[in-house]
């Protein structure tokens, strides 16, 4: 089973709100107009398959590459 981390690049984040678009369960807007990730997720270990695919997809249409996946296995 996979399990993955995200975590958000505030430098590379341009506030474009793909991400937020994408997988607003994952991402949320911070108070700068730049991503976050919601408490739900932040710092979390996330295995559910359905939230996997949405984080990574976020990631693969993030304009600057500013969410990092971290595969955990
Ligand atoms: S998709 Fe990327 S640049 Fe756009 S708000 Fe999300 S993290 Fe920032």
């Amino acid at each position: 089973m996979s399990k993955i981390k995200v975590r958000i690049n505030k430098d590379k984040c341009i506030g474009c709100g793909t991400c937020y678009a994408t997988a607003p369960e994952i991402f949320e807007m911070d108070e700068d107009g730049k991503a976050k990730i919601t408490s739900t997720f932040n710092e979390v270990e996330i295995t559910d398959p359905a939230m996997i695919e949405k984080a990574r997809t976020a990631a693969s249409m993030c304009p600057d590459h500013a969410i990092e996946v971290e595969e955990l296995e």
